[in-house]
């Protein structure tokens, strides 16, 4: 078998399983071994019942004591298992599967398997796995990878592909040279692809996920590397002057812009009107204000008779962009259009055709923008909000004959310095590092659940204020649909604690596009009082009206993550307030928070989060969305990052010219993967 087979070669991979797999963007036998799991599943020994803990996962030895009694309930069908061992008694549940009735037999025992939880202040396992004792201690100590799945496919059937191919394949190359593996003391690639998948034990797991997490920051740096020799030299063709209309924004602000955004306008307006093209990343706390100084880049863009795009990750905040440009710029006799996937084709069509013909200066919009259908006409200016970076073939698509645009990039997340000189190693670093004056800081508290009926009279009391509010929704893991239904359950919830006739509306990642930006627009327009969402809301919105944010579940989110949520309140005059629900008791939980709780400095906070994370915190939590290799995470794996990076650093040219031109495919591959991951 080979590495880049389809996986229709697979026994048990019919063409209905493909599609499946093809969800997860899995298509070749490589996407399956690189489809990492997310976690393991340890089988520990059993222990007594009378042991047992709330929300942990676990087995235990056990004897049926009654015949497992069938009971419904609306289209359920409950069973009720008693057993016992010589600790004590339980009880075990299972839903929907009738067929066990005759399968479990009284003082017959058995190991049962399974998250224990507290129902009707007793504690059950629910759906515990059912093994025999030969079964279960050949399990015993043993790894069992979980692997992020998609509807209509179950983890097992991961697990019987993988293990299909694992020892049957030729592997790929090892891009690595041989005295970096050996300096750095990492396992071999091969061996390390196996047993990521299927460890022989936590320690040899480690190992070889340090293996792969090192070759994606290597392979990383080592595209950056290439970026940055690549750029160096490169002329802009679109020679641009200061306008007056800047000055003229500037002086219309109902604002001054702060130094630190003033030190960054001259900045661009530097780099604009010089020789060769500008590569440039503004680094701002979340607030710090990088709108206003795209949009005077973007003015000065149109008033040297170019056009200037502006990228952003959501259709949300691409309509909310686009409507300050045309409030911020119509008067200055400069044309804004919208371009984002959920446009009719009518409407597209019409929005490439001005493009091409010049009929419009800025184009805001999402991914559409890079779409091969958008021919541009004299393309000046490309800004992306919150990190979206470009790769060379899609900055090979904005130049539309001949040019090479400026490219300004806009991220809010605070990464440590230490790490944004690596990660963004290619561009030049402009930072906001200051928030505008008389902003109220924003007033945090961490709570436990119990505080919740608190937190909503709070909320009513806000609202009826004429402020509004939003409620992040616990985080569930499995999968974006039971994560809807978390959100409309929660939202209906929230109805009924709130005072009656409040507004409230949900927000979710499945939702239709065209239905998210009508929820988020109403709730723009304050016709909605409460937003309940998931963390889509958690890039760059701007509704400075809404005064807090609820966080259920804060344990779960990175704090970078938390950080980018609270930034979406304290926009305005109002004071602003954070709750953090903790939904544990754990120590170390409550003390993360604590670090949020203590300071509004997204810089301040990423250098201690990363001080907290000690390199043992494998698979802990994940940092926002944004900055996604496959399997390390910056700040978990910030001393891997740091060594692959100072590995590349010390190749000579010669032998970063080596790598590639042994690997021929390499340069796409991994010049590719930047757009995805940055
Ligand atoms: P971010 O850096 O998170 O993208 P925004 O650009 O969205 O922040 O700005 C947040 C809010 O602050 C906006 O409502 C904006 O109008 C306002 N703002 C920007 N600069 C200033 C300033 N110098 N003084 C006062 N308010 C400002
Ligand atoms: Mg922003």
């Amino acid at each position: 078998m080979r590495y880049q087979d389809r996986i229709n070669v697979i026994k048990g991979i019919g063409e209905k399983t493909e599609r499946i797999f093809n969800k997860l963007s899995i298509e070749t036998v490589q996407d399956l071994i690189e489809h990492y799991p997310r976690g393991y599943e340890e089988f520990a020994k059993p222990i007594p019942i009378l042991n047992i803990q709330e929300g942990v996962t676990l087995a235990i030895e056990a004897t049926v004591h009654m015949t497992p009694k069938i009971k419904r309930v609306r289209n359920l069908q409950i069973i009720n298992v008693v057993v016992k061992d010589a600790s004590g008694f339980m009880n075990l549940t299972w839903f929907n599967m009738p067929f066990l009735q005759k399968t479990l037999r009284t003082g017959y025992r058995y190991i049962f398997r399974g998250k224990v939880v507290r129902k009707n202040g007793v504690l059950v396992i629910e759906q515990p796995k059912i093994y025999s004792k030969e079964e279960y201690y050949r399990l015993l100590n043993i790894l069992q990878p979980i692997y992020p799945l998609t509807e209509g496919l179950t983890n097992n059937a991961v697990i019987k592909a993988v293990k299909q191919v694992i020892d049957k394949l030729d592997f790929a190359k090892d891009y690595i040279p041989k005295k970096i593996v050996k300096e750095y003391d990492l396992m071999d690639r091969t061996k390390a692809l196996k047993e990521i998948h299927f460890p022989k034990n936590k320690d040899i797991m480690i190992k070889a996920r340090k293996r792969l997490v090192f070759d994606e920051f290597f392979l990383y740096s080592l595209a950056l590397r290439k970026l940055r020799e690549s750029k160096i030299q490169i002329k802009t063709d679109y020679l641009m002057t200061e306008q007056q209309e800047c000055d003229d924004l500037l002086s219309n602000l109902p604002y001054k812009l702060t130094k630190a955004q003033m030190k960054v306008w001259e900045e661009l307006k530097a780099d604009l009107q010089g020789q060769s093209a500008m590569n440039r990343l503004i680094q701002g706390d979340v607030g710090s204000g990088k709108t206003v100084i795209a949009i005077l880049a973007l003015l000065m863009t149109a008033k040297n008779g170019y056009q200037a795009c502006f990228m952003v990750p959501t259709e949300v905040l691409a309509k909310q962009h686009y409507n300050s440009l045309v409030d911020m710029l119509s008067s200055f006799g400069v044309s804004i259009c919208l371009l984002v996937g959920s446009m009719t084709a009518k409407e597209k069509r019409e929005a490439y055709e001005a493009i091409k013909n010049h009929e419009v200066d800025i184009i805001v919009g999402t991914h559409a923008l890079i779409q091969e259908k958008v021919e541009y006409n004299k393309l000046a200016l490309v800004i992306t909000d919150e990190q979206h970076r470009f790769g060379v073939k899609q900055r090979e698509a904005l130049m539309t004959k001949g040019g090479q645009p400026h490219v300004l990039v806009m991220s809010a997340t605070p990464i440590p310095r230490t790490l944004a000189i690596i990660l963004y190693g290619d561009l030049d670093i402009s930072i906001i590092d200051e928030l505008p004056a008389r902003r109220l800081p924003i007033k945090n508290c961490v709570v436990e659940t119990s505080y919740r009926p608190s937190a909503y009279r709070f909320i009513d009391n806000q609202v009826e204020e004429g402020r509004q509010a939003y409620v992040i929704c616990p985080m569930v893991e499995e999968s974006e649909a039971i994560e809807a239904e978390n959100v409309i359950d929660y939202c209906e919830q929230l109805k009924a604690s709130l005072k009656l006739g409040t507004t409230v509306e949900y927000l979710h990642g499945k939702m239709k596009a065209k239905e998210k930006n009508d929820v988020m627009e109403r709730f723009a327009q304050g016709q909605i009082s409460v937003l309940v969402s998931t963390t889509v809301v958690e890039v760059g919105v701007n509704v400075p009206n809404a005064t807090v944010m609820m966080v259920e579940n804060a344990e779960r989110f990175g704090l970078a993550q938390l950080h980018q949520l609270r930034g979406r309140v304290g926009r305005g005059e109002h004071q602003s307030y954070c709750i953090f629900v903790c939904g544990s008791s754990s120590k170390v939980a409550k003390e993360r928070l604590e670090i949020l709780n203590k300071s509004n400095n997204g810089f301040y906070i990423a250098e201690e989060d990363l001080k907290l994370r000690g390199p043992g915190d494998m698979f802990g939590i994940r940092q926002s969305g944004s900055l996604e290799f496959k399997l390390g995470d910056v700040f978990n794996d910030s001393m891997v990052l740091k060594q692959a990076a100072e590995a590349v650093k010390r190749l000579s040219d010669q032998e970063v010219h080596g790598i590639f031109e042994a690997n021929p495919y390499l340069e796409d591959k991994v010049l590719g993967n930047i757009n995805g991951t940055l």
